[in-house]
């Protein structure tokens, strides 16, 4: 590892302006930096701490929650407010990693997490297009079990590791943003960018930006919601398919719906497609069937990949066939 410097930063300020100098990276509980950083796939000359800045989570005056970007996932996910108000988020955070890595892990750097994909993490014997920009993508002939069925690229089919942005993505989430000439707010459906051509940007934060918060709009009333993931192993593994739903009902209809799925995209997959066919309508198997399959009418299925369409379908149905049971 090359040397490199250590500051922490005072203010959000100071972190933008120490954060804009070329080559220097922000580092949150560093779970992930940092380890890239030992595998040689990241190689900042500087790192800026800001887990000193406002980690908080507050009440916001439209009712809903700002949650400081340097918050640790496990204090969000231990939340009272979070736990009553947006308990699918809670579920979400807890269904990734360990205790000791969530005790580390912050919100600003699980939005910012680089993927998992075996090929990008090996800077040592594997093309990747997200890491090296044109240099080839070994997952696309090679190992592709973990990888995207939806979003992808002829370029990457790397997909986004986080199940926090999951639930955020159904929840409505915003990022906000502070840069050199202010702050500003994005949707957390559009703060991820789909590979297209140029995997190796992710997101729409300029280098000289920062994440400073999580804005959680107020709760949908009556809304039953939860999460569920499904991995190779029972815990510390990251998702083949992961599920973030809620579902109200009136009448014998769905009043309201959220799906977002994680594990089968290069971002947060917000179903909106799914949402839009069922709201209105009696939640039958042949509906439900239709609109997941709508969903994925793009599917794109590699050899190692290609169990994830009916996975994602299954885990879906399940899902909202429990929360339809617990409004009854
Ligand atoms: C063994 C292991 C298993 C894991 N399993 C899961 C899992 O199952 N599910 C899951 O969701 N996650 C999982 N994680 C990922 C873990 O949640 C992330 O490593 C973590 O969220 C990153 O947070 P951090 O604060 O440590 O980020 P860091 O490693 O400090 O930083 C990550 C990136 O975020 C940037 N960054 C940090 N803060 C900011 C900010 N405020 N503004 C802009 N950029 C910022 C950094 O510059 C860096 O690029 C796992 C991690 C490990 C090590």
């Amino acid at each position: 590892m090359s040397p490199v410097t250590y500051v922490r930063a005072p203010s959000a300020t100071e972190a933008v302006r120490m954060g804009s100098e070329p080559g220097v990276r922000l580092l949150g509980g560093g779970t992930n930096l940092v380890d890239l950083m030992r595998k040689g796939v990241e190689a900042p000359s500087g790192l800026i701490d800001v887990t000193a800045l406002a980690d908080r989570v507050e009440q916001a005056d439209d009712g809903g929650l700002v949650i400081g970007a340097p918050t640790r996932n496990s204090v969000v996910a231990a939340h009272p407010l979070i736990r009553t108000r947006y308990p699918m988020l809670s579920r979400a955070i807890l269904a990734g990693a360990s205790a000791q890595v969530r005790n580390m892990a912050t919100v600003g750097g699980n939005l910012m997490q680089r993927t998992r994909c075996l090929y990008f993490n090996d800077a040592a014997g594997s093309r990747c297009n997200k890491r090296v920009p044109g240099s080839g993508c070994d997952a696309i002939g090679g190992s592709n079990r973990y990888h995207a069925i939806i979003g992808g690229s002829a370029a990457c089919v790397a997909t986004h590791p986080s199940d926090m942005c999951v639930a955020l993505a159904a929840l409505d989430a915003r990022v906000r943003i502070a840069g050199p000439n202010g702050v500003r707010t994005v949707q957390l459906v559009d703060f991820h960018r789909l590979p297209g051509d140029r995997p190796d940007i992710e997101t729409v934060l300029d280098h000289a930006e920062m994440i400073v918060a999580i804005e959680l709009p107020a709760p949908l009333k009556a809304l039953h919601s939860g999460y569920r993931k499904v991995r190779d192993r029972a815990s510390y593994a990251f998702a083949l398919v992961s599920v973030a739903a809620g579902l109200s009902m009136q009448d014998g209809r769905v009043r309201d719906v959220r799906v977002a799925f994680g594990g089968i995209a290069p971002k947060p997959w917000r179903a909106i497609r799914i949402e839009e066919a069922l709201r209105g309508i009696p939640l039958v198997p042949e509906t439900t069937a239709a609109a997941i399959e709508a969903e994925f009418a793009e599917a794109a299925l590699l050899p190692g990949n290609a169990f994830k369409r009916e996975l994602a379908k299954r885990t879906l149905t399940a899902m909202l066939n429990e929360l339809a049971g617990d409004d009854a």
